[in-house]
Order: C-alpha cells, then sequence, then structure tokens
C-alpha cells in the first residue's frame, strides 16, 4: 500500500472554500486544495466564480455556499466528470 496523501475530493473542496479564501487553511490543507484545483477544471472555475463575486460584491456573499448552492455545484460537478 502507499502511503500517497489522500486527495480532496470536491465535496470537500467546496466545504473548504471560506477557509481558503481567507487565508485561513493550515499549510498542508492549503497545498492538497491546490493540488485538486490543479487537476480539476469545474473546481477552478468554481473558485475563479467566487473570486470574481468577492471582487464585485467586496465580500463573499452568505447565499454563495448555502447548502442548496453546494448540492447544484456539486450535481454540476458529477455532470462534468460523466461528460
Ligand atoms: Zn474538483
Amino acid at each position: 500500500m502507499s502511503e500517497q496523501v489522500e486527495q480532496l475530493s470536491c465535496q470537500e473542496l467546496v466545504e473548504l472554500v471560506t477557509d481558503y479564501l481567507e487565508g485561513a487553511l493550515p499549510e498542508e490543507e492549503h497545498l492538497r486544495f491546490e493540488d485538486h484545483i490543479s487537476r480539476c477544471d469545474a473546481c477552478t472555475i468554481y473558485i475563479e466564480q467566487i473570486r470574481q463575486t468577492i471582487a464585485v460584491a467586496g465580500r463573499l456573499p452568505e447565499d454563495a455556499l448555502s447548502p442548496e448552492a453546494e448540492r447544484e455545484l456539486l450535481e454540476a460537478f458529477r455532470g462534468w466528470h460523466s461528460a
């Protein structure tokens, strides 16, 4: 068995995004986060959209990370991955 670091799933990434954008993730988590983004188009686009939203609104809107928004997002991801 390898001792490879377990990769983040898209769902874990979504759950960590607020901490990531606030610079609140521990270094190891931060690296795993960026590693995931580097190989996942859907999450790259998701992060870009959130960054743009923050740039426009000046802050992260509450509803951007509501459970409903998360679920829609994850369903969109599944569509991407099976395409
Ligand atoms: Zn992803």
